[in-house]
């Protein structure tokens, strides 16, 4: 897969399952409503498009991202190579 440069979660989509944090704790949290947010090295957290290198966690493997995203049981992680094209889920 190619390198993994941003993610977003889709909130209309999340459940709030936690599986993505339970993979990836330094990456996603639930905000207020029970939706995952990642954590911005700006201290804003976001679902919204945002780049690997804004996150906190800047230096999570796309491993650990894909795990994640794989995780969830309702696909509500997408993740965008360098080009901007979906890597996952692949569509
Ligand atoms: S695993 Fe999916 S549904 Fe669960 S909190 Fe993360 S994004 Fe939301």
């Amino acid at each position: 897969m190619a390198k993994i440069a941003k993610l977003c979660v889709k909130r209309d989509l999340c459940i709030g399952a936690a599986s993505c944090i339970a993979v990836s704790p330094n990456v996603f949290a639930l905000d207020g409503e029970n939706k995952a947010v990642m954590t911005k090295k700006s201290g804003v957290s976001t679902s919204d498009t945002t780049n690997v290198a804004e996150l906190v966690a800047d230096g999570t493997s796309d491993d650990e991202l894909l795990l994640a995203a794989q995780s969830c049981p309702t696909k509500a992680i997408f993740l965008y190579d360098e080009t901007g094209k979906q890597a996952y889920p692949e569509s």
